[in-house]
This record gives structure tokens, C-alpha cells and sequence, in this order.
């Protein structure tokens, strides 16, 4: 049986030909090469990821911490780590507006807040290492997995933006009687899904080619 490997996620397909469509990633036929004995042992001795070309490499200050900037991140997985504080602090941030909204308790309420601000302090972070491991690990590859873990970054960094400035305009938005109330909530409901989904998406590019 021949065994075909997806450039973009390291997926790999038993088969005379390879997938139409990566199940992992969705990237396209094209991007899958045939792993021989021989490939598979050399991409072993090499497993650190493709940077970027030496001779393009800049000898300026700032390429320089750039670059080594880069490295660290995927040498030392700082994007997982990252993801953590949206993925982490969101969900306990809901459940506490939640707490506030229907049993009392408004200092809860205000430790969302600060969930909600903190959060969006450490998104350019998160963002950022995302950004790196998606140019250099998976070559930019614009795949629908890709497309849903940019868009849901472009929603959570917008609704914390919202509902930040939402809730330090209107103090009593979580606990008030008003529609508003309800948007704020479901708001929030809609941001915890949006770093879940994109931590899903990212689950699967990490661990979707194992099989347990
Ligand atoms: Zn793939």
C-alpha cells in the first residue's frame, strides 16, 4: 500500500492515490506527496520546521529579532501555550457573568470584566504566534481549516473589543432588565464558541492525523 503524506498537516493517506481532499485540513490532492522508505526516514532526522531561506535573511537588528523571535515560537510551541488564556480565562469569564446575571453576586460580573480586558491584552500575542506557526509550518496554506481559525480570531478580537467598552459604558448591562442584557449575554456565548472553534480547528491540525 502506498502511503501519501499531506504537506500541509502532516496527515497521512493509505492509498494507490491520494485523497481529492485532505480530512484534516481540506488542502487540495496537489499537496500531498508519496512518502517512500527513504523520505520518511530523512523528514525524521529533520523534524524542525522549514524557516525561512538563509540567503533571503536580512542581517538588519530587527530581522534579526524577528527571526529568532519566529524560531522560539515554533521551536518552543508558544502558540499553544497562547491559545490557553482566550481558551482558559473565556469560558470562566461567561460562567461568571452567568452566575452574576441570574444568582447575584456582582463581583463576580466584575472579574469578567478583567477576563474580558485581559484576554484582549494577550490576543496580539496569540495572534501573532499563530500567524508564524501558519506561515512557516503549513506555508500559508489558505485552507477551510485556516479560513475558520482566522475568522474566528477576527470575531473573538472584536467582541472583546465590544463587549469591553459595552460594559465599562454600561456597568449594569449584566444584571439590568433591558433586551440589551440578553445581546450582551448571547454576545458572550458567541465569543466562547469562536475561541472554541478555533481551538478545535487547531486540535485537529495538531493531533487529527494520529489515530488515539
Ligand atoms: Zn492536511
Amino acid at each position: 500500500m502506498r502511503k501519501w503524506e499531506c504537506t500541509v498537516c502532516g496527515y497521512v493517506h493509505e492509498g494507490e492515490e491520494p485523497p481529492d481532499e485532505c480530512p484534516v485540513c481540506a488542502a487540495d490532492k496537489s499537496m500531498f506527496v508519496e512518502i517512500t522508505e527513504e523520505a520518511a526516514s530523512s523528514s525524521e532526522s529533520t523534524a524542525t520546521p522549514a524557516s525561512a531561506s538563509k540567503a533571503e535573511e536580512k542581517t538588519t537588528f530587527l530581522a534579526t529579532v524577528y527571526h529568532v523571535a519566529s524560531e522560539q515560537i515554533l521551536k518552543h510551541h508558544l502558540h499553544p501555550i497562547m491559545v490557553h488564556t482566550p481558551n482558559g480565562i473565556l469560558p470562566m469569564a461567561l460562567i461568571f457573568l452567568l452566575i452574576t446575571a441570574f444568582l447575584g453576586f456582582p463581583l463576580f460580573e466584575t472579574a469578567a470584566l478583567y477576563s474580558f480586558v485581559f484576554v484582549l491584552i494577550t490576543m496580539p500575542i496569540v495572534v501573532f504566534t499563530g500567524y508564524e506557526v501558519w506561515q512557516k509550518r503549513y506555508r500559508g496554506a489558505m485552507t477551510t481549516t485556516f479560513k475558520i481559525k482566522i475568522g474566528a480570531s477576527i470575531v473573538t478580537v472584536l467582541l472583546l473589543c465590544v463587549l469591553s467598552v459595552w460594559r465599562i459604558v454600561r456597568p449594569d448591562i449584566v444584571t439590568t432588565t433591558s433586551t440589551g442584557r440578553w445581546i450582551f449575554l448571547l454576545l458572550s456565548l458567541v465569543l466562547v464558541t469562536a475561541v472554541g472553534l478555533a481551538g478545535h480547528m487547531g486540535g485537529k491540525l495538531v493531533f487529527g492525523s494520529r489515530k488515539n
